[in-house]
Protein backbone atom coordinates (compact mmCIF):
# COMPACT_ATOMS: atom_id res chain seq x y z
CA UNK A 1 0.00 0.00 0.00
CA UNK A 2 1.39 3.07 -1.01
CA UNK A 3 0.00 6.38 0.22
CA UNK A 4 2.56 7.81 2.85
CA UNK A 5 2.56 11.25 1.66
CA UNK A 6 -0.82 11.99 3.94
CA UNK A 7 0.61 11.72 7.30
CA UNK A 8 3.31 14.49 7.01
CA UNK A 9 1.62 16.52 5.05
CA UNK A 10 -1.25 16.70 6.92
CA UNK A 11 0.41 17.31 10.01
CA UNK A 12 3.05 19.38 9.42
CA UNK A 13 2.15 23.46 9.01
CA UNK A 14 2.22 25.12 5.72
CA UNK A 15 5.60 26.53 4.80
CA UNK A 16 3.63 29.42 3.53
CA UNK A 17 2.32 30.26 6.32
CA UNK A 18 2.88 32.38 9.89
CA UNK A 19 6.11 32.80 10.83
CA UNK A 20 7.26 33.54 7.26
CA UNK A 21 9.66 37.08 6.98
CA UNK A 22 8.92 37.32 10.56
CA UNK A 23 11.82 35.15 10.89
CA UNK A 24 15.26 36.61 12.50
CA UNK A 25 18.55 35.70 11.11
CA UNK A 26 21.05 33.95 13.08
CA UNK A 27 21.50 35.69 17.00
CA UNK A 28 25.63 35.67 16.86
CA UNK A 29 28.65 34.76 14.45
CA UNK A 30 31.49 33.58 16.19
CA UNK A 31 34.44 31.59 15.28
CA UNK A 32 36.10 28.91 17.16
CA UNK A 33 38.20 26.06 16.29
CA UNK A 34 35.96 23.32 15.08
CA UNK A 35 35.35 20.30 17.00
CA UNK A 36 38.09 17.42 16.63
CA UNK A 37 37.27 14.81 14.68
CA UNK A 38 36.27 11.74 15.93
CA UNK A 39 35.31 8.38 14.85
CA UNK A 40 32.34 8.02 13.19
CA UNK A 41 29.06 8.08 14.82
CA UNK A 42 26.68 8.30 12.34
CA UNK A 43 26.92 8.34 8.86
CA UNK A 44 24.06 9.77 6.60
CA UNK A 45 21.99 12.67 7.19
CA UNK A 46 18.29 12.05 8.11
CA UNK A 47 15.82 12.24 5.13
CA UNK A 48 12.40 12.96 5.39
CA UNK A 49 10.52 12.28 2.18
CA UNK A 50 7.36 13.27 1.51
CA UNK A 51 6.29 11.27 -2.19
CA UNK A 52 4.90 8.35 -2.83
CA UNK A 53 6.55 5.48 -0.80
CA UNK A 54 5.24 2.98 1.40
CA UNK A 55 7.83 4.29 4.19
CA UNK A 56 6.91 7.90 5.00
CA UNK A 57 10.17 8.43 7.29
CA UNK A 58 13.75 7.40 5.91
CA UNK A 59 17.34 7.68 8.21
CA UNK A 60 20.40 5.85 7.56
CA UNK A 61 22.64 5.18 10.32
CA UNK A 62 26.01 3.87 12.24
CA UNK A 63 25.03 3.31 15.48
CA UNK A 64 27.98 4.20 18.81
CA UNK A 65 28.44 1.24 20.50
CA UNK A 66 30.45 2.64 23.28
CA UNK A 67 30.44 3.06 27.31
CA UNK A 68 29.06 5.57 29.28
CA UNK A 69 31.82 8.03 30.59
CA UNK A 70 31.89 8.26 34.10
CA UNK A 71 32.81 11.39 36.14
CA UNK A 72 36.72 11.30 37.00
CA UNK A 73 38.83 13.36 38.68
CA UNK A 74 39.80 15.19 35.69
CA UNK A 75 36.15 16.51 35.78
CA UNK A 76 37.02 18.90 38.99
CA UNK A 77 36.63 22.07 38.39
CA UNK A 78 39.00 25.54 39.15
CA UNK A 79 38.52 27.34 42.01
CA UNK A 80 37.54 30.54 40.14
CA UNK A 81 35.91 31.62 37.38
CA UNK A 82 36.87 33.38 34.01
CA UNK A 83 38.56 37.25 35.02
CA UNK A 84 36.09 40.02 34.59
CA UNK A 85 38.00 42.70 32.32
CA UNK A 86 35.45 44.75 31.73
CA UNK A 87 35.79 48.52 31.00
CA UNK A 88 35.04 51.53 32.66
CA UNK A 89 33.05 53.96 31.34
CA UNK A 90 32.63 57.55 31.35
CA UNK A 91 28.38 57.11 31.62
CA UNK A 92 28.37 61.33 31.60
CA UNK A 93 30.11 61.40 28.13
CA UNK A 94 27.87 58.57 27.21
CA UNK A 95 24.27 60.61 28.05
CA UNK A 96 25.67 63.98 25.87
CA UNK A 97 26.00 61.25 23.18
CA UNK A 98 22.37 59.38 23.63
CA UNK A 99 23.82 56.41 25.43
CA UNK A 100 22.52 55.77 28.54
CA UNK A 101 23.24 52.83 31.34
CA UNK A 102 20.51 50.66 33.02
CA UNK A 103 21.85 48.41 35.25
CA UNK A 104 20.91 45.46 37.60
CA UNK A 105 22.91 43.21 39.84
CA UNK A 106 22.95 41.02 36.44
CA UNK A 107 23.47 43.39 33.60
CA UNK A 108 24.61 46.76 32.53
CA UNK A 109 23.33 47.69 29.50
CA UNK A 110 24.22 50.74 27.68
CA UNK A 111 21.96 51.40 24.76
CA UNK A 112 19.82 54.73 22.87
CA UNK A 113 16.78 53.14 22.07
CA UNK A 114 13.74 54.52 24.22
CA UNK A 115 14.16 54.47 27.98
CA UNK A 116 10.90 52.46 27.92
CA UNK A 117 11.98 49.87 26.34
CA UNK A 118 15.53 49.84 28.09
CA UNK A 119 14.37 50.26 31.37
CA UNK A 120 13.07 46.61 32.17
CA UNK A 121 15.95 44.67 30.13
CA UNK A 122 18.31 44.50 32.91
CA UNK A 123 15.89 42.72 35.60
CA UNK A 124 14.86 39.86 33.32
CA UNK A 125 18.78 39.20 33.45
CA UNK A 126 18.69 39.14 37.29
CA UNK A 127 15.60 36.04 37.02
CA UNK A 128 17.72 34.47 34.01
CA UNK A 129 20.91 33.84 36.52
CA UNK A 130 18.75 31.44 38.84
CA UNK A 131 17.87 29.50 35.56
CA UNK A 132 21.50 29.10 34.41
CA UNK A 133 22.73 28.63 38.02
CA UNK A 134 19.24 26.06 38.35
CA UNK A 135 20.63 23.89 35.38
CA UNK A 136 24.56 24.41 35.37
CA UNK A 137 25.45 24.55 38.73
CA UNK A 138 26.68 27.33 40.32
CA UNK A 139 30.02 29.29 38.84
CA UNK A 140 32.88 29.53 40.55
CA UNK A 141 33.60 32.34 43.21
CA UNK A 142 35.43 34.90 41.39
CA UNK A 143 39.51 35.12 42.33
CA UNK A 144 38.72 39.08 43.11
CA UNK A 145 35.28 38.47 45.16
CA UNK A 146 33.06 40.80 42.68
CA UNK A 147 29.61 39.48 41.55
CA UNK A 148 28.82 38.30 38.07
CA UNK A 149 27.83 40.40 35.89
CA UNK A 150 27.95 41.48 32.48
CA UNK A 151 27.69 44.46 30.03
CA UNK A 152 24.89 44.54 27.04
CA UNK A 153 25.78 46.98 24.33
CA UNK A 154 22.16 47.12 22.91
CA UNK A 155 22.88 49.23 19.89
CA UNK A 156 19.88 51.55 17.53
CA UNK A 157 22.61 53.42 16.01
CA UNK A 158 25.78 51.54 15.37
CA UNK A 159 27.80 55.01 14.62
CA UNK A 160 27.28 56.32 17.75
CA UNK A 161 28.76 53.26 19.96
CA UNK A 162 31.40 53.33 17.36
CA UNK A 163 32.12 56.79 17.96
CA UNK A 164 32.27 56.52 21.72
CA UNK A 165 34.36 53.71 21.05
CA UNK A 166 31.68 51.51 22.74
CA UNK A 167 32.14 49.12 19.61
CA UNK A 168 35.13 48.55 19.27
CA UNK A 169 37.04 48.63 15.91
CA UNK A 170 38.56 45.29 16.66
CA UNK A 171 35.58 43.73 17.12
CA UNK A 172 34.43 41.12 14.60
CA UNK A 173 31.93 41.73 12.57
CA UNK A 174 28.48 40.61 13.22
CA UNK A 175 24.40 40.68 11.95
CA UNK A 176 22.46 40.46 15.18
CA UNK A 177 24.58 39.67 18.07
CA UNK A 178 28.35 38.83 19.43
CA UNK A 179 29.64 38.36 22.90
CA UNK A 180 33.42 38.34 24.44
CA UNK A 181 34.04 37.24 28.09
CA UNK A 182 31.38 39.62 30.21
CA UNK A 183 30.44 41.90 27.81
CA UNK A 184 28.07 41.68 24.55
CA UNK A 185 26.90 43.65 21.30
CA UNK A 186 23.44 43.14 19.69
CA UNK A 187 21.65 45.00 17.32
CA UNK A 188 18.30 47.15 18.51
CA UNK A 189 15.66 44.21 16.76
CA UNK A 190 12.14 45.54 15.49
CA UNK A 191 9.81 43.20 18.15
CA UNK A 192 10.07 43.66 21.84
CA UNK A 193 10.07 39.86 22.03
CA UNK A 194 12.95 38.82 20.07
CA UNK A 195 15.29 42.46 21.22
CA UNK A 196 14.72 40.04 24.53
CA UNK A 197 15.58 36.99 23.13
CA UNK A 198 18.63 38.01 21.59
CA UNK A 199 19.48 39.93 24.72
CA UNK A 200 19.46 37.17 26.20
CA UNK A 201 20.97 34.63 24.07
CA UNK A 202 24.33 36.73 24.09
CA UNK A 203 24.26 36.75 28.01
CA UNK A 204 23.85 32.77 28.26
CA UNK A 205 26.78 32.99 26.17
CA UNK A 206 28.54 34.95 28.40
CA UNK A 207 27.47 33.19 31.36
CA UNK A 208 28.56 30.07 29.78
CA UNK A 209 31.98 31.45 28.87
CA UNK A 210 32.26 32.01 32.54
CA UNK A 211 32.03 28.63 33.23
CA UNK A 212 35.16 26.61 33.50
CA UNK A 213 34.19 24.34 30.61
CA UNK A 214 35.31 25.30 26.96
CA UNK A 215 31.51 24.49 25.88
CA UNK A 216 31.99 26.87 22.54
CA UNK A 217 34.01 23.91 21.33
CA UNK A 218 30.86 21.88 21.07
CA UNK A 219 28.45 24.17 19.19
CA UNK A 220 25.38 22.85 19.28
CA UNK A 221 25.30 22.89 22.59
CA UNK A 222 27.15 26.19 23.09
CA UNK A 223 24.28 27.85 20.60
CA UNK A 224 21.54 25.52 20.94
CA UNK A 225 21.57 26.38 24.72
CA UNK A 226 21.99 30.02 24.29
CA UNK A 227 18.89 29.22 22.49
CA UNK A 228 17.02 27.22 24.69
CA UNK A 229 17.25 29.43 27.74
CA UNK A 230 16.22 32.42 25.41
CA UNK A 231 13.17 31.18 24.48
CA UNK A 232 10.64 32.70 27.39
CA UNK A 233 7.20 34.08 28.26
CA UNK A 234 6.78 37.25 30.10
CA UNK A 235 3.58 38.04 32.21
CA UNK A 236 1.98 41.34 32.83
CA UNK A 237 4.03 41.67 36.13
CA UNK A 238 7.55 41.50 34.32
CA UNK A 239 7.75 37.94 35.81
CA UNK A 240 9.58 35.83 32.83
CA UNK A 241 9.34 31.89 32.08
CA UNK A 242 13.01 30.56 30.60
CA UNK A 243 13.21 27.21 27.86
CA UNK A 244 9.78 27.42 27.46
CA UNK A 245 8.12 25.53 24.60
CA UNK A 246 6.66 28.40 21.85
CA UNK A 247 3.11 27.92 22.65
CA UNK A 248 2.22 29.87 19.38
CA UNK A 249 3.41 32.31 16.44
CA UNK A 250 2.32 36.19 17.58
CA UNK A 251 3.46 35.44 21.19
CA UNK A 252 7.59 34.82 20.13
CA UNK A 253 7.10 37.42 17.24
CA UNK A 254 10.67 36.96 15.28
CA UNK A 255 11.40 33.88 16.55
CA UNK A 256 10.72 31.45 14.11
CA UNK A 257 12.85 28.52 14.82
CA UNK A 258 9.96 25.77 14.96
CA UNK A 259 9.46 26.97 11.17
CA UNK A 260 13.42 26.72 10.08
CA UNK A 261 13.29 22.72 11.16
CA UNK A 262 9.94 22.28 9.55
CA UNK A 263 11.06 23.93 6.18
CA UNK A 264 14.54 21.58 6.16
CA UNK A 265 12.09 18.78 7.18
CA UNK A 266 9.88 19.40 4.00
CA UNK A 267 13.11 20.57 2.24
CA UNK A 268 14.25 16.98 2.93
CA UNK A 269 16.97 18.51 4.70
CA UNK A 270 16.14 17.61 7.99
CA UNK A 271 19.22 16.52 10.61
CA UNK A 272 19.39 13.30 12.79
CA UNK A 273 20.66 13.94 16.49
CA UNK A 274 24.31 13.07 15.37
CA UNK A 275 24.26 15.33 12.72
CA UNK A 276 23.22 17.79 15.38
CA UNK A 277 26.31 17.04 17.22
CA UNK A 278 28.76 17.18 14.38
CA UNK A 279 27.44 20.54 13.56
CA UNK A 280 30.57 22.64 13.25
CA UNK A 281 30.98 27.29 13.50
CA UNK A 282 30.90 27.13 9.45
CA UNK A 283 27.82 25.47 9.09
CA UNK A 284 25.84 27.85 11.85
CA UNK A 285 27.67 30.67 9.92
CA UNK A 286 26.42 29.32 6.71
CA UNK A 287 22.51 28.31 7.14
CA UNK A 288 20.56 29.96 9.64
CA UNK A 289 18.60 26.54 10.47
CA UNK A 290 21.49 25.54 12.20
CA UNK A 291 19.94 27.50 15.63
CA UNK A 292 16.87 25.96 15.33
CA UNK A 293 17.73 22.51 14.94
CA UNK A 294 20.11 22.95 18.27
CA UNK A 295 17.72 24.41 20.10
CA UNK A 296 15.55 21.61 19.13
CA UNK A 297 17.88 19.05 19.96
CA UNK A 298 18.45 20.60 23.57
CA UNK A 299 14.81 21.46 24.06
CA UNK A 300 13.68 17.97 23.41
CA UNK A 301 16.54 16.70 25.55
CA UNK A 302 15.99 18.60 28.81
CA UNK A 303 12.13 18.22 28.26
CA UNK A 304 12.14 14.59 28.03
CA UNK A 305 11.78 12.86 30.89
CA UNK A 306 14.85 10.05 30.00
CA UNK A 307 17.35 12.28 28.37
CA UNK A 308 16.58 15.33 31.43
CA UNK A 309 19.67 14.52 33.63
CA UNK A 310 21.59 13.41 31.03
CA UNK A 311 21.39 17.03 29.41
CA UNK A 312 21.95 18.77 32.58
CA UNK A 313 25.49 16.40 33.00
CA UNK A 314 26.91 17.67 30.13
CA UNK A 315 28.94 19.97 31.33
CA UNK A 316 31.96 18.20 32.30
CA UNK A 317 31.52 15.77 29.93
CA UNK A 318 32.25 18.51 26.79
CA UNK A 319 35.81 19.44 28.88
CA UNK A 320 37.00 16.32 27.79
CA UNK A 321 39.19 15.40 24.82
CA UNK A 322 36.68 14.60 21.80
CA UNK A 323 33.64 16.05 23.12
CA UNK A 324 31.32 15.13 20.18
CA UNK A 325 32.28 11.31 21.06
CA UNK A 326 31.79 11.62 25.01
CA UNK A 327 28.57 13.02 24.28
CA UNK A 328 27.37 10.71 21.82
CA UNK A 329 28.95 7.57 24.19
CA UNK A 330 26.39 9.74 26.94
CA UNK A 331 23.32 8.49 24.82
CA UNK A 332 24.94 5.53 23.67
CA UNK A 333 22.79 3.32 26.03
CA UNK A 334 19.83 3.98 24.04
CA UNK A 335 20.47 5.51 21.21
CA UNK A 336 18.11 3.51 18.84
CA UNK A 337 15.10 5.06 21.24
CA UNK A 338 16.53 8.65 20.64
CA UNK A 339 16.45 8.21 17.39
CA UNK A 340 13.59 6.55 16.78
CA UNK A 341 11.96 9.54 19.15
CA UNK A 342 13.19 12.11 17.43
CA UNK A 343 12.20 11.35 13.63
CA UNK A 344 8.64 11.16 15.55
CA UNK A 345 9.00 14.63 17.20
CA UNK A 346 10.51 16.11 13.53
CA UNK A 347 7.39 14.28 12.16
CA UNK A 348 4.69 16.21 14.45
CA UNK A 349 6.81 19.15 15.80
CA UNK A 350 4.29 22.11 16.26
CA UNK A 351 3.77 24.88 18.29
CA UNK A 352 3.25 24.12 21.81
CA UNK A 353 4.39 20.14 21.05
CA UNK A 354 4.12 18.39 24.38
CA UNK A 355 7.55 16.84 24.75
CA UNK A 356 6.87 15.22 28.22
CA UNK A 357 3.66 13.81 27.27
CA UNK A 358 4.40 12.48 23.82
CA UNK A 359 7.79 10.79 25.36
CA UNK A 360 7.52 6.87 24.57
CA UNK A 361 7.96 3.91 27.27
CA UNK A 362 9.40 1.55 24.95
CA UNK A 363 8.34 -1.39 25.99
CA UNK A 364 10.31 -5.25 25.50
CA UNK A 365 8.05 -6.82 22.63
CA UNK A 366 6.90 -10.33 21.09
CA UNK A 367 4.76 -11.43 18.71
CA UNK A 368 1.59 -11.86 18.73
CA UNK A 369 0.67 -15.83 19.96
CA UNK A 370 -1.29 -17.45 17.07
CA UNK A 371 -4.71 -19.07 17.80
CA UNK A 372 -7.38 -17.14 19.87
CA UNK A 373 -4.94 -15.08 22.16
CA UNK A 374 -5.55 -11.75 22.69
CA UNK A 375 -3.28 -9.24 24.07
CA UNK A 376 -4.92 -6.84 26.22
CA UNK A 377 -4.15 -3.54 27.28
CA UNK A 378 -4.74 0.29 28.14
CA UNK A 379 -4.11 3.57 25.69
CA UNK A 380 -3.73 6.63 27.75
CA UNK A 381 -6.01 9.52 25.87
CA UNK A 382 -3.49 11.94 27.22
CA UNK A 383 -0.32 10.57 25.71
CA UNK A 384 1.75 10.60 22.45
CA UNK A 385 2.43 7.03 20.42
CA UNK A 386 2.26 4.01 22.75
CA UNK A 387 4.09 0.55 22.39
CA UNK A 388 1.94 -1.84 22.46
CA UNK A 389 4.91 -4.39 23.03
CA UNK A 390 3.42 -6.42 20.29
CA UNK A 391 6.41 -7.33 16.97
CA UNK A 392 4.38 -7.93 13.55
CA UNK A 393 5.75 -9.52 10.55
CA UNK A 394 5.05 -7.27 6.91
CA UNK A 395 1.89 -8.58 5.87
CA UNK A 396 0.67 -9.68 9.19
CA UNK A 397 -3.27 -9.50 9.76
CA UNK A 398 -4.57 -8.03 13.27
CA UNK A 399 -7.72 -7.52 14.71
CA UNK A 400 -7.75 -4.56 16.93
CA UNK A 401 -10.74 -4.04 19.33
CA UNK A 402 -11.26 -0.82 21.39
CA UNK A 403 -13.55 0.38 23.59
CA UNK A 404 -14.03 2.88 26.35
CA UNK A 405 -14.63 6.60 27.20
CA UNK A 406 -12.40 9.14 27.97
CA UNK A 407 -11.97 13.57 27.61
CA UNK A 408 -10.60 14.98 25.22
CA UNK A 409 -10.82 18.29 26.85
CA UNK A 410 -12.00 19.74 30.34
CA UNK A 411 -13.44 23.45 29.49
CA UNK A 412 -15.89 24.61 29.16
CA UNK A 413 -16.86 21.24 30.45
CA UNK A 414 -15.15 17.55 29.72
CA UNK A 415 -15.35 16.47 26.07
CA UNK A 416 -16.11 13.08 26.35
CA UNK A 417 -15.42 10.79 23.24
CA UNK A 418 -14.99 6.62 22.40
CA UNK A 419 -12.57 5.15 20.06
CA UNK A 420 -14.36 5.95 16.80
CA UNK A 421 -13.57 9.74 17.70
CA UNK A 422 -15.90 12.65 18.07
CA UNK A 423 -16.42 14.27 14.25
CA UNK A 424 -16.74 17.79 15.40
CA UNK A 425 -12.96 18.68 14.83
CA UNK A 426 -9.92 16.39 12.51
CA UNK A 427 -6.77 16.17 13.08
CA UNK A 428 -4.57 14.30 9.81
CA UNK A 429 -7.62 13.73 8.69
CA UNK A 430 -8.90 11.76 11.02
CA UNK A 431 -11.65 12.73 14.09
CA UNK A 432 -9.91 13.88 17.41
CA UNK A 433 -10.64 10.61 19.51
CA UNK A 434 -10.18 8.17 16.86
CA UNK A 435 -7.71 5.46 17.79
CA UNK A 436 -4.56 5.02 15.48
CA UNK A 437 -2.03 2.55 14.60
CA UNK A 438 1.26 3.20 13.17
CA UNK A 439 4.31 0.28 12.86
CA UNK A 440 7.92 1.26 13.91
CA UNK A 441 10.89 -1.22 13.02
CA UNK A 442 13.24 -1.46 15.24
CA UNK A 443 15.92 0.65 14.18
CA UNK A 444 18.63 -1.18 15.47
CA UNK A 445 17.61 -3.65 13.68
CA UNK A 446 18.61 -1.74 10.20
CA UNK A 447 21.58 -2.60 8.93
CA UNK A 448 24.35 0.38 8.85
CA UNK A 449 23.28 2.85 5.83
CA UNK A 450 20.18 1.18 5.10
CA UNK A 451 16.86 3.62 5.53
CA UNK A 452 14.76 3.39 8.09
CA UNK A 453 11.04 4.51 8.64
CA UNK A 454 7.94 4.20 10.69
CA UNK A 455 3.96 3.11 8.77
CA UNK A 456 1.68 5.53 7.39
CA UNK A 457 -0.83 6.22 10.11
CA UNK A 458 -3.81 3.32 10.27
CA UNK A 459 -7.33 4.58 11.01
CA UNK A 460 -8.39 2.11 13.72
CA UNK A 461 -11.71 3.33 15.54
CA UNK A 462 -13.72 1.17 17.60
CA UNK A 463 -12.70 -2.21 15.67
CA UNK A 464 -10.29 -2.85 12.59
CA UNK A 465 -8.65 -5.64 10.66
CA UNK A 466 -5.45 -3.77 9.26
CA UNK A 467 -2.50 -5.73 7.56
CA UNK A 468 0.91 -4.36 9.17
CA UNK A 469 2.62 -2.48 5.92
CA UNK A 470 6.08 -2.96 7.40
CA UNK A 471 7.68 -5.24 10.15
CA UNK A 472 7.81 -3.97 13.51
CA UNK A 473 6.20 -2.47 16.88
CA UNK A 474 2.39 -1.54 16.96
CA UNK A 475 2.11 1.55 18.52
CA UNK A 476 -1.42 3.16 19.47
CA UNK A 477 -2.66 6.29 20.03
CA UNK A 478 -5.39 8.29 20.79
CA UNK A 479 -5.95 11.04 17.65
CA UNK A 480 -5.38 14.42 19.21
CA UNK A 481 -3.87 17.87 18.29
CA UNK A 482 -0.23 17.12 19.64
CA UNK A 483 -0.33 20.50 21.88
CA UNK A 484 -3.60 19.48 23.34
CA UNK A 485 -2.67 16.56 25.04
CA UNK A 486 -2.74 17.52 28.38
CA UNK A 487 -6.01 18.43 28.92
CA UNK A 488 -6.80 14.66 28.12
CA UNK A 489 -7.98 12.03 30.85
CA UNK A 490 -8.88 8.40 30.72
CA UNK A 491 -7.60 5.70 28.30
CA UNK A 492 -9.39 3.09 25.90
CA UNK A 493 -9.36 -0.44 26.38
CA UNK A 494 -7.78 -2.44 23.47
CA UNK A 495 -7.55 -5.94 22.52
CA UNK A 496 -5.35 -7.46 19.79
CA UNK A 497 -5.95 -10.43 18.15
CA UNK A 498 -4.54 -12.37 15.15
ZN1 LIG B 1 24.98 32.57 19.71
Amino acid sequence: MCDSSKIPLNVLPSPLGGEGSGVRGAPCVFRSEHPKPSRQLACARLGLRFGCGCRVLFLALLISQSIVPSITAADAQPAFRLRDTRPKHDNAKLAKAGIHKYESKRLCLYTDIDPNLAQPLPALLDQMYDAWESHFGKLPPAEDKSAFQVTGYLMKSRDIFRDTGLLPQALPGFSHGRHSGYEFWMNDQPTDYYRRHLLLHEATHCFMTALPTNTVATVWYFEGMAEFFATHTLDGNGRAKFAVMPHDRDSFSGLGRIKLVLDDVIAGQAKDVASILSLTPDDFAKQNSCYGWSWALCKFLDTHPRYRERLRSLLPVVRRPDPKQQVADLFAKDWPQLQTEWILFLTNLCHGYDIERAAIDFKPVKPLASGTTAVKLSVAAGRGWQSTGVSVQEGDMLHIIASGRFALAKEPKPWVSEPQGVSIRYHQGQPLGKLLAIIVPDISQVPAGQQFGTSKTLPIGREAEVTAPVTGTLFLRVNDFWNELADNAGEVAVEIRP
